[in-house]
């Protein structure tokens, strides 16, 4: 049913999706990227504010896989990310008490996290601007709005996969689509200057029905700018996603009661992450079916976060090339 000479579509220029495609392009195989953003990344988004981007989407990584780590050290020397912290702050919304807590080196990016991506997908064919409205079938080969291809890839969070997926053409890949994300609002704010002193470079929130996260902006991305992004909690974000301005006041109200600046800030600014992470993880790394859809992403991870979401697009091309060759 698959014919040679027409690309591999992949849905979706996350990195799960671009690492996916530099897979298969490695290997000699058309493949083409669709995104409806003008602009790859995904999640692993920055926002610009005169001029400087800040980090509204994955705040860090870590790195714990070879293959990853191999991929990260190149982003190293070429200055694209660096070490940032292994320790942040923890503070309960019940207690006064703050701690620290260290862990993994948690890895941030002078330039912005989306330009990670922006790196990986060099080089690639991408159809920005584009919404996949209709993933079918087609002759017995998979379409997507109408154009046929060889393979079709759903790189993306499931319900977002699902919503443009004809269930009736592709059964398997609508039963395997089940993952359930948790909602954020972001909130990002801009001060005149930088005007506080206790706050870690990094401060988690927990038992706080508003916030959940805060990082400063300036540190992570060592240009000492005085911005902060903060990260509601789901319960927070859900009667606010079809109006998120409307989920700013408290934010920013919990913001200063965590960070206690002593100045307003200049600029705020609220965005939605409907499908902002996986509730839960699980074993499989992609999904691959016999009607000529496959999918991948953070989802198809046992640590569904950026290096994740990697691992599963490359595995999936991995898995593709075999199959394909
Ligand atoms: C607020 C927040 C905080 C996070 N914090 C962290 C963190 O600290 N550390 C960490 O490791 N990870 C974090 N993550 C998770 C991390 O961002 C993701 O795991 C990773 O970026 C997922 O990549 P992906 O390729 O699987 O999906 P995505 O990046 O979501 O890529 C999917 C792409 O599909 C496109 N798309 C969707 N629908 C359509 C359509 N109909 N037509 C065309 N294109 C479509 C989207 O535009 C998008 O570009 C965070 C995420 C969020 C939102």
């Amino acid at each position: 049913m698959e014919s040679p000479r027409l690309p591999v579509t992949i849905v979706g220029a996350g990195i799960s999706g671009v690492a996916c495609a530099r897979v298969l392009a490695a290997a000699g195989i058309p493949v083409e990227l669709v995104d409806r953003g003008r602009r790859v990344g995904g999640r692993m988004a920055s926002r610009r504010h005169e001029g400087r981007p800040a980090d509204i989407g994955a705040s860090y990584f870590t790195v714990s896989d070879p293959a990853f780590e191999e991929v990260v050290a190149r982003w190293a020397e070429a200055g694209l990310a660096r070490g940032w912290t292994d320790t942040f702050g923890v503070v309960s919304g019940s207690q006064d008490a703050r701690t620290t807590a260290s862990g993994p080196t948690r890895w941030g990016t002078p330039g912005g996290i989306r330009s990670l991506v922006e790196v990986l997908a060099v080089d690639l064919p991408v159809r920005g601007a584009t919404e996949v409205q209709r993933v079918s079938v087609e002759d017995g080969l998979p379409t997507v709005d109408g154009r046929p291809a060889r393979m079709v890839v759903l790189a993306m969070p499931d319900p977002q996969a699902r919503r443009m997926l004809d269930e009736a053409a592709h059964p398997a890949a609508a039963a395997g689509l089940t993952a359930a994300y948790e909602a954020v609002l972001a909130l990002t704010a801009v001060y005149p200057q930088r005007c506080w002193e206790e706050l870690p470079d990094g401060l988690f929130v927990n038992d706080d029905p508003v916030l959940a996260w805060i990082a400063d902006d300036g540190r992570r991305r060592c240009d000492a700018a005085p911005v902060l992004v903060a990260h509601s909690t789901d319960a927070h974000a859900r009667p606010h996603l079809t109006d998120p301005a409307t989920g700013g006041p408290a934010m920013l109200e919990a913001l200063t009661r965590y960070a206690a600046p002593s100045l307003d800030p200049v600029h705020t600014a609220v965005h939605r992450w409907t499908f902002a992470k996986p509730v839960a993880g699980r074993p499989e790394r992609y999904l691959l079916t016999d009607t000529g859809v496959a999918a991948c992403g953070d989802s198809w991870s046992d640590k569904p976060r950026v290096e994740g979401a990697w691992l599963s697009g490359t595995a999936l091309g991995h898995a593709l090339v075999e199959s394909l060759a």
